[in-house]
């Protein structure tokens, strides 16, 4: 998510377009949808079809075809998720699914990897950083019927995560993916409010 963000943050700038954060957050790591498949459904999908870059293509051309340079810094959000967190962290991608079904990226570094911690540990304090300075950050905060999606990464990734990966992974990745949690629920928690008033 962190890395995602920055991206697209970038990406943004460079286009002088704006966008969604929370919207950018839940593109990120809609592709690890697929860990709920096989949780629920016992499906040995995972890292498939949805990692894919074509899948990612094929889904992005009416937007591209709608809203033009607006759409770039989403779709950098979700094919960063692919392209570069999971294809540096533990490989093993369907990245042109449906054409191959080869598997692609590095396989050597997994997610309890003093290097994958760091790593992700630097990108979550920078994003964090730069989400508050560019106040970012307050788009969470806001009463906005939007803020409602980010109940699918809590379901489908953040929470599925914990029964996953329990809380032998390092508290340096602990952290983060709590903090990720609070901010979403406090998001939709401040949503229902203002739709129940
Ligand atoms: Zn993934």
């Amino acid at each position: 998510m962190a890395l995602a963000y920055l991206l697209s943050k970038a990406s943004a700038k460079l286009l002088k377009v704006n966008f969604n954060v929370p919207l950018i957050l839940v593109l990120s790591v809609i592709p690890d949808i697929d860990l709920l498949f096989d949780f629920l459904l016992k499906t040995e999908i995972h890292r498939g079809p949805t990692h894919s870059v074509i899948t990612a293509i094929l889904v992005f051309i009416p937007f591209f075809v709608l809203y033009r340079q607006k759409a770039v810094p989403y779709f950098t959000a979700l094919i960063s998720h692919s392209l570069i967190a999971d294809f540096l962290i533990g490989g093993q991608l369907q990245l042109l699914w449906p054409l191959s079904t080869n598997e692609f990226g590095f396989p050597y570094i997994n997610i309890y990897d003093p290097i994958n911690i760091a790593l992700e540990f630097t990108l979550f304090i920078i994003a964090l950083v730069v989400m508050l300075k560019t106040r970012d950050l307050f788009h969470f905060f806001r009463d906005s019927k939007l803020t409602l999606i980010l109940a699918i990464p809590i379901f489908t990734v953040l929470l599925p995560t914990f029964t996953g990966y329990p809380l032998s992974v390092p508290i340096l990745l602990v952290l983060p993916h709590l903090f990720y949690l609070m901010l979403f629920s406090i998001s939709i928690l401040i949503t229902l409010k203002g739709i129940l008033k």
